[in-house]
């Protein structure tokens, strides 16, 4: 490390401000984004997928690691030879892909480069589409072995929320069904350059060792975007098109409920239903 810059300073020789377009906060230092890497871990052996690294806070911490390899992928090219200058202290195992994360095959680009399917995420999430990012690797085809994720703390709530509490929705469900989830750090806006509007917390969230086929998943993304989606109604109203009374007696789930009193294990029975 003694051969970087710090980030400031990197930051300063290539001219470059966060940019509100590309939604960049960035950690400048180190010691979060070395906690953040600790409580996301361990990566030994294994390669970790970078979603916007930015000018590389993350990024270091993660090439200070056991990690085999670490793939960047950044979206906006101004920082791409900033994060080049990492391979000059870590040679080819670390890479960095302009591209944008919400379009990129994750299985084809490691397949690409000769790397097993398997990898871990890790990312200071960009505020716009963290989301649907989390949604595209919690629903696949593609499964990450990990997923270390920064989130505005009211997504994280959202996450790890459970079945009652107000912040209980549909991304609680799909998350909590598909995986072990815990929020493990929060960070006061104040950690940020430039600080944002809101406090953030780190979610770690761990596949489950048995996933649901395909067709389920995309039933429970169905179920409960129609029970989330009225969620003042009771069920037997908001799921009518997908079985109404019928589908929830089957599932054993009192049809007058309402949608934030169903708990994930009871979503997911009523996805094999369907
Ligand atoms: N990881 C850095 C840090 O912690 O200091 C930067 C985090 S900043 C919140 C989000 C980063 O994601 C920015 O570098 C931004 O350019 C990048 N980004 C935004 N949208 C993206 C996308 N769709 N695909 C890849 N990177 C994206």
């Amino acid at each position: 490390m003694t051969d970087l810059p710090s980030l400031r300073e990197s930051l300063e020789a290539h001219g470059l401000m966060a940019k509100k377009s590309f939604g960049q906060h960035f950690l400048l230092d180190l010691n979060i984004t070395r906690k953040i890497v600790r409580l996301g871990g361990p990566f030994d052996g294994d390669v970790v997928i970078e979603v916007g690294p930015g000018p590389g806070g993350l990024t270091r911490a993660l090439l200070e690691t056991e990690a085999r390899k670490v793939i960047a992928v950044e979206m906006d090219s101004r920082f791409i030879d900033l994060l080049g200058e990492l391979n000059g202290v870590y040679g080819d195992r670390f890479e960095v892909i302009e591209g944008d994360a919400t379009k990129i095959d994750e299985a084809r680009s490691l397949a690409d480069r000769n790397l097993t399917e398997a990898a871990h995420i890790v990312s200071n999430l960009p505020y716009n589409v963290g989301t649907p990012l989390l949604i595209k690797w919690l629903t696949g085809p593609w499964l990450p072995l990990s997923m270390t994720l920064m989130f505005q703390l009211e997504v994280a709530l959202r996450v790890v929320a459970p079945v009652g509490d107000n912040d209980y929705g549909r991304l609680s469900v799909i998350s909590q069904v598909l995986c072990d989830c815990q929020k493990i750090m929060d960070l006061p806006a104040r950690a940020f350059t430039p600080p944002p509007k809101v406090d953030s917390a780190v979610v770690h969230l761990k596949p489950k060792a048995e996933r649901p086929e395909p067709r389920v998943i995309r039933n429970l993304e169905k179920v409960t975007a129609a029970a989330f989606g009225q969620r003042r109604k009771m069920l037997r109203a908001s799921l009518k098109s997908l079985g109404g009374e019928a589908l929830l007696e089957k599932a054993g789930i009192t049809p007058s409920e309402r949608a934030e009193q169903v708990s994930p294990q009871d979503f997911l029975r009523l996805a094999h239903l369907i």
